[in-house]
């Protein structure tokens, strides 16, 4: 089947061709996300490079519904934001994904609007963060071969202004090379991974210890 994506001739910009698999891999994980609760009303964003010289990045639009994503729905993006190819307009928190990409060196940033990451991140903004250690699910976190580690859950202030968040998250993200996740207050959680494999996992695996800290939080246990 043709769509939208295929149609686009980038390959005079220097640019790949646009990679349907890449999109279709998006789409289905964003829906999944969107099934357990994490995408809810348009909210988040899901990435994946395409190529990192010259600089592609695959998005998800802004403003979506992402139990219906479809091909037409992803666009390609330059690390300044540029549309590349593709109709939709580029999720506003573009930026952000780029800064995790290029500190991190990896291929796929995924962003949810959880409800327990919604409320840690305000209960936790005063602090700068929290420690999540102990769990076994722990070591679904790259480079995490023990239930005995101690994961820093950084929490950031929301801000419309994504010129400056993003700095403010390239310097976190350049001060400590051990996270894998960072939090905006009241807002959401933002993930990476080496591919979208990874990515998902650790998205898995960060919202489940959220969940559990936050109920525990609360709890007599
Ligand atoms: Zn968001």
């Amino acid at each position: 089947m043709r769509n939208k994506l295929q149609e686009v001739n980038v390959a005079d910009q220097g640019i790949p061709e646009a990679n349907p698999n890449v999109s279709l891999d998006l789409i289905k994980i964003a829906y999944e996300f969107y099934r357990r609760g994490w995408l809810f009303g348009t909210s988040g964003n899901l990435s994946a490079l395409i190529s990192r010289s010259p600089f592609v990045l695959s998005i998800t639009g802004s403003g979506l519904d992402k139990s219906k994503l479809n091909l037409r729905d992803i666009v390609y993006v330059d690390d300044l934001g540029k549309v590349l190819s593709g109709d939709r307009k580029p999720s506003s928190e573009t930026l952000l994904h780029v800064a995790a990409i290029k500190q991190r060196n990896c291929s796929a940033v995924f962003h949810t609007h959880s409800i327990w990451g919604t409320i840690l991140s305000k209960k936790y903004l005063k602090d700068g963060g929290f420690q999540i250690e102990g769990y076994e699910m722990l070591k679904g976190l790259e480079n995490v071969v023990s239930h005995d580690h101690a994961e820093w859950v950084p929490v950031l202030e929301n801000s419309q202004d994504m010129r400056s968040l993003s700095v403010k998250v390239n310097d976190l993200l350049e001060n400590d090379k051990n996270l894998h996740c960072f939090l905006l207050s009241g807002h959401g959680l933002y993930v990476w991974g080496n591919n979208v494999e990874t990515a998902k996992r650790h998205t898995e695996v960060l919202e489940f210890l959220l969940e559990v800290h936050g109920r525990l939080g609360n709890s007599d246990i």
